[in-house]
Protein backbone atom coordinates (compact mmCIF):
# COMPACT_ATOMS: atom_id res chain seq x y z
CA UNK A 1 0.00 0.00 0.00
CA UNK A 2 1.31 3.20 -1.23
CA UNK A 3 0.67 6.38 0.90
CA UNK A 4 1.45 10.88 -0.01
CA UNK A 5 4.09 12.05 0.25
CA UNK A 6 2.85 14.72 2.87
CA UNK A 7 2.08 11.23 5.35
CA UNK A 8 5.50 9.91 4.52
CA UNK A 9 6.80 13.10 5.67
CA UNK A 10 4.90 13.35 8.73
CA UNK A 11 5.53 9.50 9.71
CA UNK A 12 9.69 10.14 9.05
CA UNK A 13 9.81 13.52 10.90
CA UNK A 14 8.29 11.24 14.04
CA UNK A 15 11.09 8.97 13.70
CA UNK A 16 14.10 12.17 13.55
CA UNK A 17 13.98 13.18 10.11
CA UNK A 18 14.19 16.56 9.34
CA UNK A 19 11.51 17.73 6.68
CA UNK A 20 10.26 21.21 5.80
CA UNK A 21 7.23 23.02 7.51
CA UNK A 22 4.19 22.65 5.57
CA UNK A 23 0.23 22.48 5.14
CA UNK A 24 -2.32 20.72 3.88
CA UNK A 25 -4.26 21.59 1.38
CA UNK A 26 -8.19 20.37 -0.32
CA UNK A 27 -8.71 23.55 -2.20
CA UNK A 28 -7.09 26.88 -3.74
CA UNK A 29 -8.11 28.90 -0.90
CA UNK A 30 -6.85 27.05 1.47
CA UNK A 31 -3.76 26.75 -0.05
CA UNK A 32 -3.26 30.09 -0.10
CA UNK A 33 -3.91 29.93 3.55
CA UNK A 34 -1.37 27.74 4.08
CA UNK A 35 1.49 29.86 2.50
CA UNK A 36 0.04 32.86 4.89
CA UNK A 37 0.35 30.58 8.01
CA UNK A 38 4.26 29.21 6.90
CA UNK A 39 4.98 32.59 6.32
CA UNK A 40 8.23 33.77 4.33
CA UNK A 41 8.34 35.09 0.48
CA UNK A 42 8.65 31.29 -1.44
CA UNK A 43 6.61 27.94 -1.44
CA UNK A 44 6.71 24.82 -3.24
CA UNK A 45 3.41 23.52 -3.97
CA UNK A 46 3.17 20.01 -4.64
CA UNK A 47 0.31 17.78 -5.86
CA UNK A 48 -0.26 14.93 -3.93
CA UNK A 49 -0.93 11.86 -6.08
CA UNK A 50 0.54 8.15 -5.33
CA UNK A 51 3.55 8.64 -7.54
CA UNK A 52 6.61 10.38 -8.58
CA UNK A 53 7.77 12.32 -11.29
CA UNK A 54 5.64 14.89 -10.37
CA UNK A 55 8.28 17.79 -10.96
CA UNK A 56 8.83 16.65 -14.33
CA UNK A 57 4.59 16.68 -15.42
CA UNK A 58 4.21 19.82 -13.77
CA UNK A 59 3.00 19.18 -10.35
CA UNK A 60 5.23 20.99 -8.60
CA UNK A 61 6.09 24.27 -8.50
CA UNK A 62 7.96 27.09 -6.60
CA UNK A 63 5.74 30.01 -5.65
CA UNK A 64 6.53 33.64 -4.80
CA UNK A 65 3.21 35.30 -3.65
CA UNK A 66 -0.07 33.60 -1.95
CA UNK A 67 -1.76 34.92 -5.14
CA UNK A 68 0.54 32.36 -7.17
CA UNK A 69 0.14 29.84 -4.95
CA UNK A 70 -3.68 29.80 -5.13
CA UNK A 71 -3.28 30.20 -8.58
CA UNK A 72 -0.88 27.25 -9.21
CA UNK A 73 -3.35 25.26 -7.09
CA UNK A 74 -6.58 26.00 -8.69
CA UNK A 75 -4.37 24.42 -11.85
CA UNK A 76 -4.05 21.24 -10.11
CA UNK A 77 -7.33 20.53 -8.10
CA UNK A 78 -9.31 18.06 -9.71
CA UNK A 79 -6.86 17.15 -12.60
CA UNK A 80 -5.16 13.93 -13.50
CA UNK A 81 -2.10 14.12 -13.31
CA UNK A 82 0.00 11.79 -15.37
CA UNK A 83 3.64 11.19 -14.81
CA UNK A 84 6.30 8.72 -16.14
CA UNK A 85 5.39 6.38 -13.87
CA UNK A 86 1.39 6.27 -13.87
CA UNK A 87 -0.82 4.81 -16.97
CA UNK A 88 -2.27 7.01 -19.52
CA UNK A 89 -5.38 8.03 -17.23
CA UNK A 90 -3.02 9.29 -14.59
CA UNK A 91 -4.00 9.55 -11.33
CA UNK A 92 -6.43 12.46 -10.07
CA UNK A 93 -5.35 15.32 -7.84
CA UNK A 94 -7.62 15.94 -4.88
CA UNK A 95 -4.66 17.35 -1.91
CA UNK A 96 -1.93 19.86 -2.32
CA UNK A 97 0.91 20.23 0.29
CA UNK A 98 2.25 23.54 0.46
CA UNK A 99 5.54 23.80 2.08
CA UNK A 100 8.50 26.53 2.71
CA UNK A 101 10.78 26.42 -0.39
CA UNK A 102 14.26 25.07 0.72
CA UNK A 103 17.68 26.36 -0.42
CA UNK A 104 19.21 23.64 -2.23
CA UNK A 105 23.09 23.31 -2.48
CA UNK A 106 23.12 19.66 -3.36
CA UNK A 107 20.62 16.87 -3.88
CA UNK A 108 20.79 12.96 -2.44
CA UNK A 109 19.39 10.22 -3.48
CA UNK A 110 18.42 7.74 -0.59
CA UNK A 111 16.20 4.48 -0.22
CA UNK A 112 15.30 1.28 1.62
CA UNK A 113 14.30 -1.45 0.10
CA UNK A 114 13.79 -5.36 0.66
CA UNK A 115 16.79 -7.23 -0.99
CA UNK A 116 15.59 -10.55 -1.94
CA UNK A 117 18.79 -11.53 -2.45
CA UNK A 118 20.47 -10.89 0.84
CA UNK A 119 17.02 -11.14 2.72
CA UNK A 120 18.29 -7.87 4.31
CA UNK A 121 16.99 -4.47 4.36
CA UNK A 122 19.11 -2.30 1.59
CA UNK A 123 19.87 1.15 1.73
CA UNK A 124 20.88 2.60 -1.92
CA UNK A 125 22.02 6.68 -1.55
CA UNK A 126 23.75 8.92 -4.23
CA UNK A 127 25.21 11.99 -3.93
CA UNK A 128 23.42 12.92 -7.28
CA UNK A 129 19.87 13.06 -6.27
CA UNK A 130 17.12 14.18 -7.54
CA UNK A 131 16.65 12.65 -11.08
CA UNK A 132 14.58 8.95 -10.56
CA UNK A 133 16.31 5.71 -9.21
CA UNK A 134 16.06 4.08 -12.64
CA UNK A 135 17.34 6.87 -14.25
CA UNK A 136 20.17 7.02 -11.71
CA UNK A 137 21.18 3.51 -11.96
CA UNK A 138 21.55 3.89 -16.06
CA UNK A 139 23.13 6.97 -16.38
CA UNK A 140 25.79 7.15 -12.67
CA UNK A 141 26.09 3.85 -11.60
CA UNK A 142 29.11 4.15 -10.30
CA UNK A 143 27.61 7.04 -7.87
CA UNK A 144 25.06 4.76 -5.97
CA UNK A 145 26.72 3.54 -2.80
CA UNK A 146 24.65 -0.18 -1.21
CA UNK A 147 24.52 -1.25 2.32
CA UNK A 148 22.89 -4.14 3.81
CA UNK A 149 21.57 -4.21 7.41
CA UNK A 150 21.65 -7.25 9.50
CA UNK A 151 18.41 -7.70 11.04
CA UNK A 152 19.76 -8.87 14.49
CA UNK A 153 22.04 -5.87 14.60
CA UNK A 154 19.94 -3.26 12.70
CA UNK A 155 21.87 -0.19 11.24
CA UNK A 156 24.61 0.51 13.94
CA UNK A 157 26.25 3.81 14.16
CA UNK A 158 29.87 3.22 12.46
CA UNK A 159 27.82 1.69 9.44
CA UNK A 160 25.64 4.83 8.91
CA UNK A 161 28.56 6.89 9.76
CA UNK A 162 30.28 4.78 6.87
CA UNK A 163 27.77 5.26 4.06
CA UNK A 164 27.81 9.10 5.00
CA UNK A 165 31.72 8.92 4.49
CA UNK A 166 31.17 7.10 1.04
CA UNK A 167 28.96 9.75 0.19
CA UNK A 168 31.13 12.52 0.54
CA UNK A 169 29.82 14.52 3.32
CA UNK A 170 31.23 16.66 5.22
CA UNK A 171 32.22 16.67 8.92
CA UNK A 172 29.30 18.51 10.05
CA UNK A 173 26.79 16.74 7.59
CA UNK A 174 27.67 13.30 8.98
CA UNK A 175 26.03 13.07 12.07
CA UNK A 176 22.99 14.49 10.02
CA UNK A 177 23.68 11.74 7.90
CA UNK A 178 23.66 9.35 10.65
CA UNK A 179 20.20 10.27 12.52
CA UNK A 180 18.30 9.88 8.96
CA UNK A 181 19.43 6.37 8.23
CA UNK A 182 18.79 5.37 11.55
CA UNK A 183 15.25 6.95 11.79
CA UNK A 184 14.58 5.92 8.33
CA UNK A 185 15.75 2.50 9.24
CA UNK A 186 14.01 2.51 12.42
CA UNK A 187 10.19 3.44 10.28
CA UNK A 188 10.83 1.07 7.86
CA UNK A 189 11.48 -2.10 10.33
CA UNK A 190 8.65 -0.56 13.04
CA UNK A 191 5.84 0.00 10.62
CA UNK A 192 6.54 -3.00 8.19
CA UNK A 193 7.39 -1.04 4.75
CA UNK A 194 8.69 -2.13 1.73
CA UNK A 195 9.57 0.71 0.95
CA UNK A 196 11.20 4.06 1.76
CA UNK A 197 12.52 6.50 -0.63
CA UNK A 198 13.88 10.61 0.18
CA UNK A 199 14.67 11.73 -3.18
CA UNK A 200 15.88 14.51 -3.21
CA UNK A 201 17.83 14.81 0.38
CA UNK A 202 18.95 18.15 -0.28
CA UNK A 203 22.16 19.89 1.34
CA UNK A 204 20.95 23.53 2.05
CA UNK A 205 22.95 26.48 1.94
CA UNK A 206 23.62 26.55 4.95
CA UNK A 207 24.38 22.99 5.31
CA UNK A 208 21.40 21.37 7.08
CA UNK A 209 20.20 17.70 5.26
CA UNK A 210 16.39 18.22 4.89
CA UNK A 211 14.17 15.36 3.32
CA UNK A 212 12.01 17.38 -0.15
CA UNK A 213 10.16 14.61 -0.85
CA UNK A 214 9.38 11.44 0.96
CA UNK A 215 8.10 7.88 -0.43
CA UNK A 216 6.69 5.41 1.82
CA UNK A 217 5.16 1.61 0.52
CA UNK A 218 3.55 -1.03 3.56
CA UNK A 219 3.47 -4.22 3.09
CA UNK A 220 -0.47 -5.25 2.82
CA UNK A 221 -0.48 -8.17 4.51
CA UNK A 222 0.74 -6.37 7.56
CA UNK A 223 -1.81 -3.52 7.90
CA UNK A 224 -3.76 -5.56 9.98
CA UNK A 225 -1.31 -4.81 12.76
CA UNK A 226 -0.41 -1.33 11.59
CA UNK A 227 -4.12 0.30 11.96
CA UNK A 228 -2.62 3.66 12.31
CA UNK A 229 -1.02 2.84 8.76
CA UNK A 230 -4.21 1.38 7.08
CA UNK A 231 -6.23 4.78 7.81
CA UNK A 232 -3.90 6.35 5.69
CA UNK A 233 -4.96 4.20 2.74
CA UNK A 234 -6.63 6.82 -0.30
CA UNK A 235 -8.89 5.10 -2.54
CA UNK A 236 -9.01 7.94 -4.87
CA UNK A 237 -5.45 6.99 -6.01
CA UNK A 238 -6.06 3.38 -6.29
CA UNK A 239 -7.37 1.37 -9.36
CA UNK A 240 -11.39 1.41 -8.55
CA UNK A 241 -11.63 -2.13 -10.02
CA UNK A 242 -8.93 -3.75 -8.00
CA UNK A 243 -9.73 -1.96 -4.61
CA UNK A 244 -13.48 -3.48 -4.71
CA UNK A 245 -11.93 -7.03 -5.58
CA UNK A 246 -9.64 -6.33 -2.54
CA UNK A 247 -12.50 -5.67 -0.34
CA UNK A 248 -14.07 -9.21 -1.56
CA UNK A 249 -11.30 -10.51 -1.25
CA UNK A 250 -10.09 -11.57 -4.78
CA UNK A 251 -7.36 -11.48 -6.86
CA UNK A 252 -7.71 -9.49 -9.69
CA UNK A 253 -5.69 -7.51 -11.92
CA UNK A 254 -7.22 -5.24 -14.54
CA UNK A 255 -5.93 -5.32 -18.08
CA UNK A 256 -6.68 -3.53 -21.37
CA UNK A 257 -8.66 -6.20 -23.02
CA UNK A 258 -12.95 -6.77 -22.89
CA UNK A 259 -12.82 -10.56 -22.30
CA UNK A 260 -13.43 -10.92 -18.35
CA UNK A 261 -12.29 -14.20 -16.52
CA UNK A 262 -13.74 -15.39 -13.86
CA UNK A 263 -11.11 -18.39 -12.73
CA UNK A 264 -10.10 -20.77 -9.88
CA UNK A 265 -6.55 -20.39 -9.55
CA UNK A 266 -4.14 -18.59 -10.35
CA UNK A 267 -2.37 -21.06 -13.07
CA UNK A 268 -5.40 -21.65 -14.80
CA UNK A 269 -5.80 -17.71 -15.07
CA UNK A 270 -2.76 -17.33 -16.46
CA UNK A 271 -3.19 -19.89 -18.95
CA UNK A 272 -7.05 -19.42 -19.78
CA UNK A 273 -5.52 -16.04 -20.92
CA UNK A 274 -3.05 -17.09 -23.00
CA UNK A 275 -6.10 -19.35 -24.65
CA UNK A 276 -7.82 -16.06 -25.40
CA UNK A 277 -4.83 -14.22 -26.82
CA UNK A 278 -4.45 -17.05 -28.97
CA UNK A 279 -7.71 -17.16 -30.15
CA UNK A 280 -7.16 -13.52 -30.86
CA UNK A 281 -9.00 -12.37 -28.25
CA UNK A 282 -7.84 -10.00 -25.28
CA UNK A 283 -8.26 -10.50 -21.65
CA UNK A 284 -10.06 -8.00 -19.96
CA UNK A 285 -8.68 -8.67 -16.56
CA UNK A 286 -6.84 -11.48 -14.16
CA UNK A 287 -9.10 -12.94 -12.21
CA UNK A 288 -8.56 -15.91 -9.61
CA UNK A 289 -11.69 -16.71 -6.95
CA UNK A 290 -9.67 -19.42 -5.40
CA UNK A 291 -10.66 -22.96 -3.94
CA UNK A 292 -13.70 -23.47 -2.52
CA UNK A 293 -16.00 -20.68 -4.10
CA UNK A 294 -19.64 -20.20 -2.61
CA UNK A 295 -22.17 -18.61 -4.70
CA UNK A 296 -21.72 -15.44 -3.27
CA UNK A 297 -18.45 -15.43 -4.06
CA UNK A 298 -19.20 -16.11 -7.46
CA UNK A 299 -21.47 -13.27 -7.65
CA UNK A 300 -18.95 -11.33 -6.31
CA UNK A 301 -16.78 -12.14 -9.03
CA UNK A 302 -19.13 -11.40 -11.78
CA UNK A 303 -19.41 -7.38 -10.14
CA UNK A 304 -15.81 -7.18 -10.15
CA UNK A 305 -15.50 -8.27 -13.71
CA UNK A 306 -18.45 -6.05 -14.83
CA UNK A 307 -17.14 -2.91 -12.80
CA UNK A 308 -14.83 -2.53 -16.07
CA UNK A 309 -16.82 -0.70 -18.47
CA UNK A 310 -14.56 -2.14 -21.47
CA UNK A 311 -16.11 -6.14 -20.58
CA UNK A 312 -18.12 -7.13 -23.41
CA UNK A 313 -17.86 -10.92 -23.32
CA UNK A 314 -17.32 -12.59 -19.62
CA UNK A 315 -15.15 -16.09 -19.92
CA UNK A 316 -16.03 -18.68 -16.61
CA UNK A 317 -13.61 -21.64 -16.56
CA UNK A 318 -13.54 -23.74 -13.18
CA UNK A 319 -11.30 -26.65 -13.21
CA UNK A 320 -12.80 -27.92 -9.76
CA UNK A 321 -10.95 -29.65 -7.28
CA UNK A 322 -11.13 -27.89 -4.02
CA UNK A 323 -14.45 -26.05 -5.38
CA UNK A 324 -17.52 -27.74 -6.49
CA UNK A 325 -18.76 -27.28 -10.21
CA UNK A 326 -22.54 -26.85 -8.88
CA UNK A 327 -21.60 -24.50 -6.18
CA UNK A 328 -20.05 -22.09 -9.17
CA UNK A 329 -22.93 -23.27 -11.46
CA UNK A 330 -25.31 -21.79 -8.83
CA UNK A 331 -22.91 -18.85 -7.97
CA UNK A 332 -23.44 -17.80 -12.27
CA UNK A 333 -27.36 -18.72 -12.48
CA UNK A 334 -27.20 -16.49 -9.55
CA UNK A 335 -25.22 -13.38 -10.64
CA UNK A 336 -27.17 -13.69 -14.16
CA UNK A 337 -30.13 -13.29 -12.40
CA UNK A 338 -28.90 -10.36 -9.97
CA UNK A 339 -27.00 -8.78 -11.89
CA UNK A 340 -29.20 -8.40 -14.83
CA UNK A 341 -26.80 -9.95 -17.53
CA UNK A 342 -27.07 -9.27 -21.02
CA UNK A 343 -23.85 -9.97 -21.91
CA UNK A 344 -22.45 -13.05 -23.75
CA UNK A 345 -21.31 -15.64 -20.69
CA UNK A 346 -19.14 -18.73 -21.80
CA UNK A 347 -18.73 -21.35 -18.88
CA UNK A 348 -16.65 -24.05 -18.71
CA UNK A 349 -16.51 -26.58 -15.93
CA UNK A 350 -14.29 -29.59 -14.92
CA UNK A 351 -14.20 -31.96 -12.06
CA UNK A 352 -15.77 -32.28 -8.87
CA UNK A 353 -19.17 -32.52 -9.25
CA UNK A 354 -19.01 -31.57 -13.12
CA UNK A 355 -22.66 -33.02 -13.92
CA UNK A 356 -24.06 -31.59 -11.68
CA UNK A 357 -22.72 -28.42 -12.27
CA UNK A 358 -24.24 -28.56 -15.58
CA UNK A 359 -27.33 -29.78 -15.09
CA UNK A 360 -27.73 -26.90 -13.18
CA UNK A 361 -26.45 -24.55 -15.85
CA UNK A 362 -28.67 -25.99 -18.52
CA UNK A 363 -32.13 -26.44 -16.28
CA UNK A 364 -31.43 -22.50 -15.64
CA UNK A 365 -32.78 -21.79 -19.32
CA UNK A 366 -30.28 -19.01 -19.40
CA UNK A 367 -28.44 -18.48 -23.07
CA UNK A 368 -25.62 -19.34 -21.27
CA UNK A 369 -22.34 -20.73 -24.14
CA UNK A 370 -21.08 -23.70 -22.30
CA UNK A 371 -17.52 -25.41 -23.31
CA UNK A 372 -16.08 -29.08 -22.45
CA UNK A 373 -12.53 -27.56 -22.84
CA UNK A 374 -10.35 -24.65 -21.87
CA UNK A 375 -9.20 -24.24 -26.03
CA UNK A 376 -13.12 -24.11 -26.66
CA UNK A 377 -14.04 -21.81 -23.98
CA UNK A 378 -11.60 -19.43 -25.18
CA UNK A 379 -12.28 -19.59 -28.89
CA UNK A 380 -16.51 -19.23 -28.29
CA UNK A 381 -15.88 -16.50 -26.28
CA UNK A 382 -13.33 -14.64 -28.72
CA UNK A 383 -16.57 -15.41 -31.31
CA UNK A 384 -18.86 -14.25 -29.12
CA UNK A 385 -16.96 -11.20 -28.97
CA UNK A 386 -16.73 -11.13 -32.64
CA UNK A 387 -20.12 -11.16 -33.36
CA UNK A 388 -21.34 -8.43 -31.03
CA UNK A 389 -18.37 -6.07 -33.20
CA UNK A 390 -19.99 -7.11 -36.24
P1 LIG B 1 8.74 14.25 -7.63
O1 LIG B 1 9.80 13.32 -7.18
O2 LIG B 1 7.39 13.62 -7.65
O3 LIG B 1 9.08 14.93 -8.94
P2 LIG B 1 9.69 16.09 -5.59
O4 LIG B 1 9.06 16.29 -4.27
O5 LIG B 1 10.97 15.34 -5.61
O6 LIG B 1 8.61 15.46 -6.55
O7 LIG B 1 9.91 17.52 -6.22
C1 LIG B 1 10.55 17.72 -7.47
C2 LIG B 1 11.69 18.72 -7.33
O8 LIG B 1 11.18 19.95 -6.81
C3 LIG B 1 12.74 18.29 -6.34
O9 LIG B 1 13.74 17.51 -6.95
C4 LIG B 1 13.30 19.61 -5.86
O10 LIG B 1 14.31 20.06 -6.75
C5 LIG B 1 12.12 20.55 -5.95
N1 LIG B 1 11.51 20.74 -4.60
C6 LIG B 1 10.63 19.95 -3.99
N2 LIG B 1 10.31 20.41 -2.77
C7 LIG B 1 11.02 21.54 -2.60
C8 LIG B 1 11.16 22.49 -1.53
N3 LIG B 1 10.48 22.38 -0.39
N4 LIG B 1 12.00 23.53 -1.73
C9 LIG B 1 12.70 23.67 -2.88
N5 LIG B 1 12.62 22.81 -3.90
C10 LIG B 1 11.79 21.75 -3.78
MG1 LIG C 1 11.12 13.21 -5.73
Amino acid sequence: MDIHEYQAKEILARFGVPVPRGGLAYSPEQAGYRARELGGSAWVVKAQIHSGGRGAAGGVKLCRSEDEVREFASTLFGRQLVTKQTDANGKGVYRVWVEGASDIAQELYLGFVLDRTSERIMIVASAHGGMEIEDLAATDPASLQRMTIDPAVGLSEFQARELAFALGLKAGQVAQMVTILRACYRAYRDLDATMVEINPLVITGTGELVALDAKMSFDTNALFRRPEIHELRDRSQEDPRESTAGDYGLAYVGLEGDIGCIINGAGLAMATMDMIKLAGGEPANFLDIGGGASPERVVRAFRTVLADRNVAVILVNIFAGINRCDWVAEGVVQAYREVGLTLPVVVRLAGTNVEEGKRILEGSGLPLITADTLAEAADKAVAARAKLAA
